[in-house]
């Protein structure tokens, strides 16, 4: 059995933009490269899930976002860092592009991306933790023994105190992703 972190990408990995989908607006948030280096020295696997609504909206294509997407992880992988998937749902219920309007299994908080990845890469959700922006992010964490992290300012003000005053099992503040990674090493060390 594996461990595992399961990331969010936009506003978790790189700045939040709206409908990124440009190599050249990509930008990496501060602490992030490092945050990963110090999660993979510790073992654990990297795996991205994450929500493109706007491939369905028809800003940009499936064909954009996979190209940004080795891009990103060519670039990490020269800095050390191995992603070892990245899973995503391309789907909306209102699509503009017919192909991709469903109701499906894989948008967060929807479970099914997570699913896949635990099955193919037998993750051991005990030693697990989810990262996101967004509490949609951690919907793993309420239907399972996976623990997580909010981080950031982007979710609303009233959730990210809730979270802060510890209502919701089993998910911590932080403010970003190496203050996350900090606490996690230190949790393992214990
Ligand atoms: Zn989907």
């Amino acid at each position: 059995m594996n461990k595992a972190i399961f990331l969010d990408r936009d506003g978790t990995i790189n700045a939040d933009k709206h409908y990124l989908h440009r190599i050249e607006d990509f930008e990496f948030l501060p602490g992030v490269i490092e945050a990963l280096q110090k999660l993979q020295s510790a073992g654990y696997l990297m795996l991205i899930i994450t929500n493109q609504s706007g491939i369905a909206r028809g800003f940009y294509t499936e064909d954009d976002f996979l190209k940004l997407k080795c891009w990103m992880c060519e670039k990490l992988s020269l800095l050390g860092v191995k992603i070892t998937d990245v899973l995503y749902c391309p789907h909306l219920p209102d699509a503009k592009i017919e192909k991709y309007r469903r109701v499906c299994n894989c948008r967060k908080p929807a479970l099914g991306l997570f699913e896949q990845a635990i099955e193919k890469y037998r993750i051991d959700l005990s030693q697990s933790w989810c990262i996101g922006d967004k509490i949609r992010d951690c919907s793993l964490v309420e239907k399972s023994e996976c623990r997580g992290f909010l981080i950031g300012n982007n979710e609303d003000a009233a959730v990210i105190d809730d979270v802060k005053k510890g209502k919701y099992r089993n998910v911590r503040y932080a403010d970003n992703l190496l203050q996350a990674a900090e606490f996690i090493i230190g949790e393992e060390k214990l």
